[in-house]
C-alpha cells in the first residue's frame, strides 16, 4: 500500500478519477495499491481515459470530497 499527499494534486486524489483508493491515515493523504493505480478519469479534460493514476494531473483537478472535513454533528436538543 502506498500513500500520496493531496498536496501533489494528482489524478489519484481528485474528484473525478474513478479508480481503487481509500482515504489515508493522516489527513489530506490518500492511500492506494501501487500494483492497482489507474483509474478512469470521469468529465475531466481526460474523460473516457482510464490510464491515469498517481503520477498524472491537469488543470481542472477538485479535491476528493471523500477527504473533505466533514461538518460537527449538531447538537442534541436540550431538555
Ligand atoms: S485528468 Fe484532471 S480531471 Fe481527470 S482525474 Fe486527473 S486531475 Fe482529475
Amino acid at each position: 500500500m502506498a500513500t500520496q499527499s493531496v498536496d501533489r494534486r494528482r489524478c489519484l486524489s481528485c474528484n473525478r478519477w474513478g479508480g481503487e483508493r481509500r482515504p489515508g491515515a493522516e489527513p489530506d493523504t490518500v492511500d492506494y495499491d501501487e500494483d492497482n493505480d489507474r483509474g478512469l478519469c470521469q468529465d475531466g479534460p481526460w474523460h473516457g481515459s482510464s490510464r491515469r493514476g498517481p503520477r498524472n494531473a491537469c488543470g481542472q483537478w477538485i479535491k476528493w470530497i471523500a477527504l473533505e472535513t466533514p461538518p460537527p454533528a449538531d447538537q442534541p436538543p436540550q431538555p
